[in-house]
């Protein structure tokens, strides 16, 4: 839908909204917007229970919850992992397969330990467990996993502390099994099996041939960082049989990258790996797991397709492809059906938070009436003024140029001297003014050529957010990813507005300016005009807005960038009546993120104190002056890292 013949604001309907904003089609069944134009959570998906997440965000900040703030649902974490667990039992009992499915969960996705402990309580009733991709994410796995019979996969590299911890924990009941990323950990895991007198579990991880696709397409392929070639796992596979100890060979792993958007790649894959694990068995492996890796993608576009924001096709269609294919090459090689182990993490993490953030303030280019000549003024600017009087639905093409070519000649003047400031100001507000028309007859015309879409960013706003991405959103910046953002309220009014969004960073490249779009990406955002709120205390009335679907990767990669900390974080759960604060996390304070750069707070102050101490006696402060500085200071480290919304931040930079 072009938004230039959206209807007048008065007909906006939350429709046209969900429309826009796409909710529907990456939200279901956890997001919507009700009829008061806010956005609806039901963790629980479709078996009920919402909340308005509008007012949710109001009632945390009358707990002194300042945003940005991340709000995680648990029970959308449950209905993630049940949809998963629930579709490899459809496709398991679909193709009559005979193994089982566990799958486990990749801590490195995301490592909060609230977050862990809960995919470990709600994984039990499915013998789901986790995965390992170091040293201390296995020290996590060994606390928190239970010894019942969920694996425990071990991935990364290795020394030989790792390995002793793995072997304990599987003499102690876990169904520990040691993944060699390289063909020397082999020699360690038998040597220190042997000292421990523990005969352990190991798998290979393949380097498959198949060629990924996306961002993380590198994961494959012969020179990829990870796995073994075939030559090496025969390797393994002669030194065990040397050792009589083949029957420790239990595992055949392959990960071929994340958010793999299209089934094919996702099936070549399975085909080169279903091969390899049966041929394994047939030189005399004992095999028994079959482990398909991560990879699962969101559809953060929505459109179900394989663009690299989307995928095309469903957990389902997914459960039913790994099923199929293993069981088909180990029926046509008569090789018993192993247990199934997959290791999604963005599919399982990615929905259960959202980032909440607000909008300080808007940047735009002069709006108003515009500036009427007078005699005295600059030829330039009667001729401007004459190119906007001029200005109709036949020759705007040619107006346009000649507004660029005035206002070239006014910059031109005023470097030589020739207009003063007062001028130079008056052409650029004029010139503003006919870009705004020209736009706008655009727009009645339904243009849709390059030239409108630069003048559309031209004119765009921007509006400033009060977050870092570096810190909340890294990957935005790192790996040109787009996540869902949209504002959580007022819905049931026109966005009238383009913008895109700046972080709080020094940095240019802290800004927000790619936005989903069905199988594409837009460079704006339709937003609502902020309103002005002049009780003194801010500026604007609170406007709020969502990142959604970004509970993977982004926390543990966000990074301290102008020393913007760990934003605050809230667990919310649903109870009959409707729901409870179950953790707050409170985000990281200016004393705390000083810290992590070696500044001791209290050197900090006392520094600070010897120098208003000096400058009073310079008379340079007032003691009064003196108190207020050290105090608000003081104040200070213990705050947030985060802005509280006040004046116009334009103004202010
Ligand atoms: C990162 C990783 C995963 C998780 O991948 P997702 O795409 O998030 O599902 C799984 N296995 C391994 C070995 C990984 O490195």
């Amino acid at each position: 839908m072009s938004i230039a013949s959206a209807p007048p604001t008065s007909s906006w309907t939350i429709e046209d909204s969900e429309e826009l904003y796409r909710v529907n089609e990456w939200g279901t069944p956890y997001f919507s917007i009700n009829t008061d134009g806010h956005v609806t959570v039901s963790p629980m998906g479709d078996r009920g229970g919402s909340l308005d997440l509008h007012e949710l965000v109001a009632a945390l900040e009358l707990r002194n919850l300042a945003l940005p703030i991340i709000i995680r649902f648990p029970d959308i974490l449950e209905d993630r992992l049940d949809r998963l667990n629930s579709a490899f039992a459809q496709a398991i009992s679909r193709y009559r397969y005979g193994g089982v499915y566990q799958g486990v969960f990749p801590v490195k996705c995301n490592q909060q330990r609230h977050l862990v402990e809960s995919m470990v309580r709600f994984g039990e009733r499915h013998g789901f467990g986790l995965e390992a991709g170091s040293k201390p994410e296995l020290m996590i796995a060994l606390a928190l996993l239970s010894t019942a019979g969920p694996p425990l996969i071990c991935n990364g590299y290795k020394d030989r502390e790792y390995i002793e911890k793995a072997l304990l924990s599987q003499k102690m009941g876990h169904q520990t099994l040691i993944v060699l990323e390289q063909a020397e950990e082999l020699d360690l895991v038998l040597e220190v099996g042997k000292d421990l007198g523990i005969q352990p579990q190991v798998g290979v991880r393949a380097k498959l041939s198949v060629r990924s696709i996306g961002h993380w397409g590198q994961s494959v392929g012969d020179r990829a960082k990870f796995g073994l070639t075939i030559p090496e796992i025969m390797e393994v596979v002669n030194k065990l049989k040397a050792n009589d100890q083949l029957d420790c060979l239990k595992l055949l792993h392959f990960h071929i990258g994340s958010q793999i958007s299209s089934i094919s790649v996702i099936k070549d894959a399975l085909r080169e790996a279903c091969r390899l694990y049966v041929e394994l068995v047939g030189v005399g492996a004992s095999m028994g797991f079959l482990d398909v890796g991560g990879g699962l993608a969101v559809d953060y576009d929505g459109s179900k397709s394989n663009f690299f924001a989307s995928k095309n096709y469903s957990v389902q269609n997914y459960a039913n492809d790994v099923v199929a294919a293993i069981k088909d090459a180990c029926s046509e090689a008569e090789v018993e059906p192993p247990t199934i182990v997959s290791e999604s993490g963005r599919a399982l993490a990615s929905h259960q938070s959202i980032l909440v953030f607000d909008v300080l303030g808007a940047s735009d280019v002069p709006k108003g009436k515009p500036y009427e000549p007078v005699e005295e003024d600059h030829l330039v600017l009667h001729n401007m003024y004459e190119t906007l009087q001029s200005l109709g639905p036949s020759n705007f093409q040619e107006m346009y140029h000649d507004a660029q070519q005035f206002k070239k000649e006014a910059i031109s003047l005023f470097n030589f001297g020739y207009l003063s400031l007062e001028q130079r100001s008056r052409a650029e507000r004029l010139y503003w003014t006919i870009c705004r028309r020209i736009l706008e007859e655009m727009k009645a015309q339904e243009l849709e050529t390059e030239e409108k879409i630069a003048l559309e960013k031209t004119l765009a706003s921007i509006y400033y957010a009060n977050l870092s991405i570096f810190r909340s959103a890294p990957d935005t910046w790192a790996m040109d990813q787009i996540f869902p953002i949209m504002p959580i309220h007022r819905l049931d009014e026109e966005p009238t507005e383009r913008a895109t969004l700046a972080d709080l960073t020094c940095d240019s490249d802290g800004k927000l300016d790619r936005f989903i779009e069905v199988k594409n990406v837009k460079n704006l955002l339709e937003v609502h005009p902020l309103e002005p709120q002049d009780d003194g205390l801010r500026k604007y009335k609170p406007y709020h807005m969502g990142m959604f679907l970004a509970g993977a990767y982004q926390e543990i990669m966000g990074n301290l960038h102008n020393l913007f900390g760990d934003t605050n974080a809230v667990h919310i759960s649903m109870t009959k009546g409707g729901y409870k604060i179950d953790h707050v996390v409170k985000g990281d304070t200016i004393g705390e993120v000083l810290s992590y750069v070696q500044y001791e707070p209290k050197d900090l102050v006392e520094k600070l104190r010897q120098r208003t101490e000096q400058a009073l006696n310079e008379k340079k402060l007032s003691i009064v002056e003196s108190q207020k500085l050290l105090q608000g200071y003081e104040q200070s480290l213990n705050a947030y890292t985060y802005l509280k919304p006040s004046g116009d931040v334009s103004k202010n930079p």
